[in-house]
């Protein structure tokens, strides 16, 4: 790695100031956490942390309270959920900053959680006497939030130049280490595979993985895009009329991005609609999955690979029987046996959906974080952090 890890820190005794992605779902009312998948997903950096004898103050955002205290969305429920999880006392703290944090700081409490970052307006602009008064007290800082490393906030970046030393926790640690191994020299060959809604959201990624993938399949309504600048039909599909001179210029430049040659198509988008499965898309209905031949020409190119890069489902896969696209796709990748790299939340529901997330290398934690490594952009959390 070349930024620094937890690991390399001596934490004896030391104050570890750590960023940890604790935006967990809430019910209404903001009291009940509906999730604790991201409390657990930091636990081993903590529990880390602890067992070499730091001291820990924990700060996460939780929603949007747009720079205003909003007590639906306090992480006072996290506090008693980590408890629980952890087994020891979490004290949680009344805020983020000022005279009665730095208090509980200096206090003998191994575990303190601060109030959430976003109740300051200033977090989110990367204020540098915000971030001044975060770091008061703290010798170290760790950053485990690999969701919002894509972010130069306060707590992720602004931070980093008023303590000693900052290294990446043991998550940002694994998420880095996969996301480098499957886009720096990865195993070859190396498959791409991008779907979802919008190529307008993906053109960095698209571009950068061209730059190093064998081949790049393309599914989703993005697919409709490329189409259309082959000057083949979509009928009502979703299509980016102002991107089609880019897909154009793409195809042209690239002959490793592949097409669906079939699709799904139907002439409501809704649960268990009628679908006919076509060549050809009809003028009257919507393209909403890649087709069965699509399926079996992308499994066997998958079923080669020795490393997968997915992003993104290839079909609207929220609403059946317009999952199986994705969902055979989540197969081939699981029985690829390629080191195998899952972004997005789309894609992540979807492996879940196909009973294969266990066979995935490496599911990420952080959507745009994950794409905006994918664009080859290094992310500001991550090159704040103190050179290896
Ligand atoms: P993204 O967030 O860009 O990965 O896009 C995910 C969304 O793309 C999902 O909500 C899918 O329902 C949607 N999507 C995928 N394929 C299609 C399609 N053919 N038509 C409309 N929406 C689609």
């Amino acid at each position: 790695m070349p930024k620094l890890s937890i690991r390399n820190l001596d934490l004896r005794g030391k104050r570890i100031f750590m960023r940890v992605d604790f935006n967990v779902p809430l019910a209404p009312g903001g009291k009940e956490i509906t999730s604790d998948k991201r409390i657990r997903a930091s636990l081993p950096t903590i529990k880390y942390a602890l067992e070499q004898g730091a001291q820990l103050v924990l700060a996460s955002h939780l929603g949007r309270p747009k720079g205003k205290p909003n007590p639906e969305m306090s992480l006072k429920p996290v506090a008693a959920r980590l408890q629980e999880l952890l087994g020891q006392p979490v004290v949680m703290a009344p805020d983020c900053i000022g005279p009665e944090v730095d208090q509980l700081k200096a206090g003998n409490h191994p575990v303190v959680l601060l109030e959430n970052l976003r109740f300051h307006p200033e977090e989110e602009k990367n204020d540098a006497e915000f971030a001044r008064a975060l770091a008061a007290g703290c010798d170290y800082y760790v950053n485990d939030a690999f969701g919002t490393a894509h972010r130069a906030h306060a707590s992720t970046v602004g931070i980093t130049k008023h303590v000693a030393k900052s290294a990446a926790g043991l998550l940002m640690e694994k998420e880095l280490d996969y996301l480098g191994r499957v886009t720096n020299n990865p195993p070859r060959p190396c498959i791409g595979i991008l779907g979802g809604a919008k190529v307008s959201d993906k053109i960095e990624v698209i571009e950068n993985l061209l730059k190093f993938v064998d081949q790049l399949m393309i599914g989703g309504a993005m697919a409709y895009t490329f189409l259309r600048a082959q000057g083949r039909p979509t009928g009502k599909s979703l299509v980016e009329e102002d991107k089609i001179d880019l897909a154009k210029s793409l195809l042209e430049k690239s002959s490793k991005l592949k097409l669906p040659v079939d699709h799904v198509v139907t002439a409501e988008l809704k649960e268990g609609a009628p679908y006919e499965e076509v060549e050809t898309i009809p003028e009257t209905m919507i393209g909403v999955d890649i087709g069965p031949k699509t399926r079996e020409i992308y499994a066997a190119a998958i079923a080669t690979a020795k490393s997968i890069i997915w992003n993104g489902p290839m079909g609207v896969f929220e609403k059946p029987p317009f999952d199986r696209g994705t969902v055979a796709i989540a197969k081939a990748v699981a029985d690829s046996g390629a080191l195998s790299v899952v972004g997005g939340g789309d894609s992540e529901k979807a492996v879940k959906a196909a009973g294969v997330a266990d066979k995935i290398s490496h599911i990420s934690t952080g959507g745009g974080a994950s794409l905006e490594y994918l664009s080859g952009i290094e992310l500001p959390g991550v090159a704040a952090l103190s050179d290896n």
